[in-house]
């Protein structure tokens, strides 16, 4: 039995999570800690919400509400994601609990005690016009290695490379997109390179990491480590312990705190079950074993600077065993970015599909060594072909077989012959494959070899032809089928840590009233009873049907938010407006002025279509559309939910190709009733409702059903 520490990467409480995220911390960790668990090791998987940094304050600011505010709203979106998914924490925390804070202060000050951390003078961007410091996503300009247009002060999200501010080609302030000039700022900085040598000594066993982890790891050894700045000017975050009135509007850097995170939850975790000093078990033992499941973009937080942390403020501390980071899952060759208001997102994921669904396509297609790709057709024909065709159609042709010919019970085995021998052998060597390759984090692996053993049951049932034996020979047609259930029986023990709800479904349906995760991995290769009731329901999973990408796919329509109204100077009835679509700004013209005060519109959210051509109306370019509902009577915007993020997909393809004003009109949309929106087509055999993430998009002031939108 032995301690494991699954430490799950902090999402930011930004906005939504989408399923590359999932891929690469959630779903993995989950896995690896329900397999431990069921192998009688002790886990304690641990993490939480990150809910402070500059993605929180930007978009904050953005949506003109305070950080806590926003970050509390998205961690709970978060929690409630995560237990959809089936994910199960021992602890999910966030990092703006006043325990936290104290004990990152603590390891603070403890390392600044040790000579870990010293103040220096550095010089940072300053925006003159806001009169502030741009720290990390506050300054955005052109990568200078990849030369993609809107990386970061932080990091290139593109190519992940890590950036001084001053590296960027055309730099600008993000809020008001000025060039910023160079100003000197006292900051506190971790001596990283007072680590070079042990880190390169302890790096030098690690052999079992994945290999893009330890080739970027060890690029950054070679280059040698530099020290680094690890607070910030910026009044969201941990305080920094230290004296003097320059540190009351500085913060400690997020990525200092939140990595300590790791260490603050297990301590809470123990402190909540009355038993704080437990917590040693797991962090003091030598013998536990450290895993981190994290994105690739974050891989030297956690194989150097965390380790770095922990060697500095208690050398006796564990490391890290493992970091299985795994590369980007793409959609259409972009990175999704919750920064960025792309991506298929949990909550819609979680409401058009089962979470088994979602975690089967996730694991088969993780990107472990390499980038992935998620596609919507390849998503349906995965399910459907692999999860439902070969294992839910196994055991539900084993289990309505048997519940039908043989009193709905477990058939005796009577005489095994060759064949039957042969599947119980295939058991055990499929269970054996499965856990050794989550014992090295090979999930897509593992799950395939879990899947075999359904393959493997298929041929078998198909090669007995039960149908035809029942006539013939019914004993050895009880065999058949007694093997059948018992291979659907290990298929519910090895399948239990990827479809963990399902799994429950199948045990239950084999007669059992216990819970199935709590079986010892090692129950896979038992028997079951004969003369056991069966309680078949439904099939276990359900197919997918993915529309062909219809007329709604030639829409782009997004949420965007209206930061400026100004007359026409040209027209009575228009308004010239701006709005903000998350990571770019437009002007067009609107005809509202006789139904909506400029007040009234300033600050809405408001559904946009994008991909019209552009045009001059009266004079002023207008590069888009505000959509709004009209009557004879009135007009009415469109109001997405109150925390739709800007830039959101309301309806149809992000970058869809332009449409001129004629082709537009072709496309019906109308009220429907509760005031939503409905998209139905040039030949109205359609609708789909205009939502972002779980939320309907609504009509303002209320019209009837029927009433066109455009
Ligand atoms: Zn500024
Ligand atoms: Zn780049």
């Amino acid at each position: 039995m032995t301690k494991i520490l699954v430490a799950v990467a902090w999402p930011y409480a930004s906005g939504p999570r989408h399923i590359g995220h999932a891929v690469s911390t959630f779903i993995p960790a989950d896995i690896f800690s329900r397999y431990h668990r069921m192998k009688g090791d002790e886990v304690l998987m641990v993490g939480g919400s990150d809910m402070h940094g500059t993605p929180t304050t930007v978009r904050a600011e953005e949506e003109g509400v305070p950080p806590e505010v926003l970050a509390n709203r998205y961690h709970a979106l978060h929690a409630k994601n995560i237990e959809q998914l089936g994910v199960r924490y021992d602890l999910y925390w966030n990092t703006a609990d006043p325990n936290h804070k104290r004990d990152v202060q603590e390891i603070f000050t403890t390392l600044r005690g040790k000579g870990y951390i010293d103040e220096r003078t550095m010089t940072s961007p300053f925006c003159a016009k806001g009169n502030h410091f741009l720290p990390d996503r506050y300054v955005e300009g052109e990568c200078p290695r990849c030369h993609f247009k809107s990386a970061r002060g932080d990091q290139c999200e593109n190519c992940g490379r890590l950036l001084d501010p001053f590296e960027l080609i055309d730099p600008r302030c993000r809020v008001h997109g000025t060039p910023p000039s160079p100003k000197e700022t006292k900051h506190a900085f971790f001596r990283l390179s007072a680590f070079q040598d042990p880190l390169e000594r302890w790096i030098a066993d690690k052999g079992h990491w994945r290999l893009p982890v330890l080739t970027f790891t060890r690029a950054w050894l070679e280059e040698g480590l530099q020290d680094r700045p690890v607070t910030r000017d910026i009044h969201w975050g941990i305080e920094v312990p230290l004296p003097g009135p320059e540190w009351a509007s500085k913060r400690i850097y997020v990525w200092f705190e939140a990595v300590m995170g790791y260490l603050t939850a297990s301590r809470e975790y123990w402190r909540r079950k009355g038993s704080p000093v437990r917590c040693k078990e797991w962090w003091y033992d030598p013998e536990a074993r450290h895993y981190y499941f994290i994105g690739k973009d974050n891989i030297v937080f956690h194989t150097l600077f965390w380790p770095a942390i922990l060697m500095g403020y208690d050398e006796n501390l564990v490391l890290p065993h493992d970091i299985p980071a795994a590369q980007f899952m793409n959609i259409s060759g972009e990175k999704m970015s919750a920064g960025r208001g792309k991506g298929v997102w949990l909550p819609d994921l979680l409401e058009r599909f089962s979470p088994d669904q979602i975690r089967y396509y996730g694991t088969a297609n993780m990107p472990e060594l390499k980038d992935s790709e998620f596609d919507w057709k390849d998503f349906a024909q995965r399910n459907n072909s692999e999860l439902l065709a070969v294992y839910g159609n196994f055991v539900h042709r084993a289990l309505t077989f048997a519940a039908k010919n043989f009193a709905n019970a477990v058939p005796a085995a009577a005489f095994l012959d060759g064949a039957d021998k042969g599947m119980v052998r295939n058991i055990e060597e499929q269970w054996k494959k499965v856990g050794q390759n989550l014992e090295y984090c090979h999930f897509r692996d593992a799950l395939r070899e879990a899947i075999q053993l359904a393959r493997l049951g298929n041929v078998y049932f198909d090669a007995k032809a039960p149908w035809d034996l029942v006539r013939t020979d019914r004993a050895a047609c009880g065999t058949a089928l007694h093997v059948s259930l018992r291979v659907s029986r290990a298929l519910a023990v090895v399948m239990a840590p990827f479809t963990p709800f399902s799994s429950s479904s199948l045990w239950n349906a084999l007669g059992y009233d216990s819970d199935v995760h709590g079986q010892p991995w090692g129950a896979a290769l038992e028997d079951i009873p004969a003369g056991q009731r069966l309680r078949v329901g439904a099939p276990l999973f359900a197919k997918i049907e993915i529309e062909t990408p219809g007329d709604a796919e030639r829409l782009d329509v997004r949420v965007g938010r209206i930061v400026e109204v100004q007359d026409h100077p040209n027209a009575d009835k228009l308004y010239v407006i701006t709005v903000d679509l998350g990571d770019e700004v437009r002007t067009l013209v609107a005809g509202m002025k006789a139904n909506y005060t400029k007040e009234q519109m300033l600050g809405k959210r408001v559904a946009v279509l994008c991909n019209l051509e552009p045009a001059k109306l009266r004079g002023v370019p207008s590069n888009g559309m505000v959509l709004a509902a009209e009557d004879a009577r009135d007009v009415g915007l469109l109001l997405p939910p109150d925390d739709a993020p800007f830039g959101a997909q309301i309806l149809g393809t992000r970058g869809a190709p332009r449409l001129t004003f004629s082709e537009f009109q072709k496309f019906k949309i109308r009220v429907a009733e509760g005031d939503r929106v409905v998209f139905l087509g040039t030949d109205e055999k359609q609708s789909i409702p205009f939502k972002v993430g779980d939320k309907f998009v609504r009509v303002d002031k209320g019209f009837p059903p029927g009433t066109p939108v455009h």
